[in-house]
């Protein structure tokens, strides 16, 4: 399993659960993984193998301020089989993509699992009912003759 923050040769340098910020000073934005959220955390819980964690480190990248960073330059190094920027990043015979591990309404809470095994696109009902409602009036809106 790949380690977790990128670089991994540069995570020994983070203190564990910390920002590796200069006192006084501002961390380089060119080493933008001193300033993870994730820093000093299990990487298992980033891992596609340990689904049960997947909410507890979707929570974690939706407070991470290096959200961007951490997912281009995933995807720039192909990574797959782990959850960064809140998706889950994936190379199957379909392809290379990343599964959005957030909830496509709201975007502030992790997609709820269900037991079934797939990946649904919502936090819970509520979410679900108001993106539907919407995509609906859209549907609506763009059908009435002008
Ligand atoms: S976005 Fe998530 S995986 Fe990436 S550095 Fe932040 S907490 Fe870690
Ligand atoms: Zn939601």
């Amino acid at each position: 399993m790949p380690v977790h923050p990128r670089p991994p040769g540069n995570v020994a340098t983070a203190p564990p659960g910390g920002s590796s910020a200069p006192p006084g000073g501002s961390p380089d934005p060119g080493r933008w993984w001193q300033r993870a959220a994730c820093a000093g955390r299990n990487p298992t819980w980033w891992s596609s193998e340990d689904r049960p964690k997947w909410p507890a480190a979707v929570r974690l990248c939706l407070t991470c301020p290096v959200r961007e960073s951490c997912l281009a330059e995933a995807v720039r190094q192909h990574d797959s089989g782990v959850i960064r920027g809140g998706m889950l990043l994936v190379d199957t015979s379909r392809g290379y993509g990343a599964v959005p591990l957030i909830c496509a309404n709201c975007g502030r809470r992790p997609v709820r699992l269900t037991e079934s095994g797939g990946i649904p696109r919502y936090c819970g009902r509520t979410c679900q009912a108001s993106h539907q409602r919407a995509a609906r009036t859209l549907v609506a809106a763009t059908a009435r003759p002008r």
